[in-house]
Order: C-alpha cells, then sequence, then structure tokens
C-alpha cells in the first residue's frame, strides 16, 4: 500500500508539465514553428564555455575518485571554501565553508532549510503571492502550514500591512524569491528595510527569529543594471537557498548550496540542523563533478544578454498589442493581466492558437499567466500573429 499522501501528490497533475507535454504532441501534428511554447522555466541560453572546459579539465586530470567518488556530506570543503572566497570578495558576505552546504539545486536547498527549521506542525512558513507553486509542496513536506499573503497587484512588491497581520507566535520563516517567479519583479534596498523592520519588530514581539529563507535560484538574471543585494546586510537571520539551474543553464545536473551565516540567529545549530535535515532525506554528497565544475566557474552565467533582448521584445510587443504586462526587471518571465477574470479560461483559449501560456492560479494569483521567455526569439517574433488573434476574441 502506497501513501495516500504522497500517492495525491504524485498523481496531481501540474498546469505547466501537461502544458508542456501538450506542446510536444502538438508540435508533431502541426509542426515544431507553429507552437509557441512559454510554459516552462528550462533555459534555452547555452551554458558558458567555461562549464565545458571545466568539466573537460576535470575528467583529463583527475583519477576517477576524485571526479565521481563520495564528497562529505555538506560537499567538498575546497568548493565550499571557493564559494565563501567568493561571497566574501563581491558581497562583504564575512562567510566560511562551514557556513555552506551543497545541495542538488533550489528545491533541495529549500526543502532541507524548511525540515531544518519547523519544530512543529503548528509552525507557519509565510509565502508571499505570485510564488513558486512547489514551496506549498515543500512546507507541507516539512509538517508546517503555509500562509499566504494576497499579492498587490499594483506593484507586486511586498504588503507589509498583509505581512504584519499575518505573523503570529507560530510563525517561523517567511520565503522571499527575488527576482520573482513568476512576476519577474525584483525587490529594492527600501524592500528590504521595510522588511528587516517589521521582522525584527515582530520577532521581539513573538519572543523568537522569524527567518528569511532567501530563495534565490535568479539572482545573477537581472536586467538595466540594478544591483544584486545580499540580504543579511539587510536582515541578518536569513538563510540563502541558491542555485546554479539557471545562471549557469544547469537545470538537469541539479547543483546548487544553502548558506547559513553566522550572523543568523543560532547559525551554528541550524546549520548542523540543515546537516541533518540533508542526512534524513538522502540529500548527501550533491553531484561531484559539479560541484567542482561551479567552482571552476565562479563569476560567470550564461549570456544573460539573450534574456533581456527576449524580455523588451516580448514585454514591448505585447503592450502594443493591449496586453497589461507586469514590468520585469529580473528572471525570465512575464507577468500577464488576463483579459478576463479566469486565467484558465484564457490560458485555454490561448492554448487553441498553439500558445501556450500557464495561469497563474496555482502561483496564488488568479486573474494573471505566467509567459516564460527563456526561449528562442525568433519563437517570440512568430508568437504576435497568435497573440494579436487572441486579443482580438476580447474586443
Ligand atoms: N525556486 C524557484 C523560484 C524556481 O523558479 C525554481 C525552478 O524553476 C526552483 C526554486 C527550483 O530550482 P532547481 O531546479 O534549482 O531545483
Amino acid at each position: 500500500m502506497a501513501s495516500k499522501e504522497m500517492y495525491a501528490l504524485g498523481s496531481q497533475p501540474s498546469v505547466i508539465r501537461d502544458l508542456f507535454a501538450y506542446g510536444q504532441a502538438q508540435a508533431a501534428v502541426v509542426g515544431k514553428e507553429n507552437v509557441f511554447d512559454f510554459s516552462i522555466g528550462n533555459p534555452t541560453v547555452p551554458a558558458p564555455a567555461c562549464v565545458k572546459d571545466a568539466i573537460e579539465e576535470i575528467l583529463e586530470t583527475r583519477e576517477s575518485a576524485a571526479i565521481h567518488g563520495y564528497t562529505s556530506a555538506a560537499g567538498d570543503p575546497a568548493v565550499r571554501q571557493g564559494l565563501a572566497d567568493f561571497m566574501n570578495k563581491n558581497y562583504d558576505a564575512q562567510v566560511k565553508a562551514d557556513n555552506f552546504y551543497m545541495t542538488c539545486g533550489a528545491a533541495a536547498s529549500l526543502t532541507i532549510s524548511l525540515k531544518a527549521l519547523v519544530e512543529s506542525t503548528e509552525d507557519e512558513v509565510i509565502l508571499i503571492a505570485p510564488f513558486f507553486p512547489e514551496y506549498t509542496v515543500f512546507i507541507e513536506n516539512a509538517k508546517a502550514k503555509a500562509v499566504v499573503l494576497p499579492p498587490d497587484t499594483e506593484h507586486f512588491q511586498i504588503s507589509f500591512d498583509e505581512l504584519e497581520k499575518a505573523i503570529t507566535p507560530h510563525t517561523r520563516a517567511i520565503i522571499i524569491n527575488s527576482p520573482n517567479n513568476p512576476s519577474g519583479v525584483v525587490y529594492s534596498a527600501e524592500t528590504y528595510e521595510k522588511l528587516a523592520a517589521l521582522l525584527t519588530k515582530k520577532s521581539a514581539e513573538i519572543g523568537h527569529a522569524i527567518y528569511i529563507i532567501s530563495d534565490e535560484p535568479y539572482r545573477d538574471i537581472i536586467y538595466d543594471g540594478l544591483p544584486i543585494l545580499y540580504v543579511p546586510k539587510f536582515y541578518e537571520d536569513t538563510i540563502i537557498c541558491y542555485s546554479y539551474s539557471k545562471s549557469l543553464s544547469l537545470p538537469g545536473e541539479r547543483i546548487g548550496y544553502i548558506l547559513v551565516p553566522d550572523c543568523a540567529a543560532d547559525a551554528k545549530e541550524i546549520y548542523t540542523a540543515v546537516c541533518g535535515a540533508g542526512r534524513a532525506m538522502g540529500f548527501v554528497c550533491a553531484p561531484h563533478l559539479f560541484q567542482d565544475v561551479v567552482l571552476k566557474c565562479l563569476g560567470q552565467t550564461s549570456d544573460m544578454n539573450v534574456y533581456d533582448e527576449n524580455r523588451k521584445l516580448l514585454y514591448n510587443g505585447l503592450k502594443k498589442l493591449g496586453y497589461e504586462c507586469v514590468y520585469p526587471s529580473g528572471a525570465f518571465y512575464l507577468f500577464v493581466k488576463s483579459p478576463e477574470a479566469d486565467a484558465k479560461a484564457f490560458s485555454d483559449k490561448a492554448k487553441k492558437l498553439n500558445l501556450l501560456i500557464v495561469p497563474a492560479d496555482s502561483f496564488g494569483c488568479p486573474g494573471y499567466v505566467r509567459v516564460s521567455y527563456c526561449v528562442d526569439p525568433e519563437m517570440i517574433k512568430r508568437s504576435f500573429a497568435a497573440f494579436e488573434k487572441l486579443m482580438a476574441e476580447y474586443k
């Protein structure tokens, strides 16, 4: 007999995966060039040359066990030291190798961090809509409760009044995600300052630290010269979940890390609990080869100009056609207001034109769709006729 809870999870369809599968099947019927698949956040920009160079060098110069063997559970100390040096140099982070735990990407970073923080089934973790839908799965897995803040559909920043109301003595953490999937919004220094002030005040009131879990897979995908901000500089009780899935176009290699800086409350205990959670869930020794690859690629990214060009092309194109879009400052998603209240119905109409866009209900933001632009720019150009036809249905 299977676990009912896990069976239900395994058999629940994902809207994004369904649309993606539909696109693949439809391509065989109408031709690949006539399907406009904006469903999934799978980077299309190739990994930078340093990735191939690093793999080749490692394969050519090392013994098998030094390439494919186990590392320590938290990751190779030399890799973690390299990450610490990088963060110290670039963000004045004042961290050491022992503040890092290597993971299989951001999903693992998040599940481990939540498991490490949650103490009881009464514990609450705050989410800010719109949010990456898997967060609710990860929170349930940690046996905590997700508390969702309604979206601020004017600015897609944090609604501080709502946040203040949502914090209770059971609040353990808040997950933030900037640059954001799905809105593309980036938090400013002012937003972090306000967030820090509120969390500091509320932590004192409830008598324990409220941690920020900063989910940062899009940290390096940022436009218009905006600065990359190091969240613990604003709020010390922060745990960073990073991943190279997007920045180095390596989502299938499953590599990232958790950073518990010493400034966080009970940092040593939390880090030890991270090691325990990793152990309990079997997330020990992240892929060895790719630990070494990311060490050799520190500071490098895929060509972000491609995403920037796509962003401008899609944003300007859809605005011209009369769509209301959130201006994206980071990540590779455009958040578009559905011309009818039911975004699922809108997405279904789009699907009939082979235009695959994701209704944002599962992101906690009904009435919007997510258009993923980590795609071939030629596909964006070809898609405008379909977007125009779609809008015509509402005029
Ligand atoms: N967090 C956000 C906001 C994401 O968009 C994703 C993936 O799309 C993840 C986490 C998971 O990333 P990874 O593939 O590194 O596990």
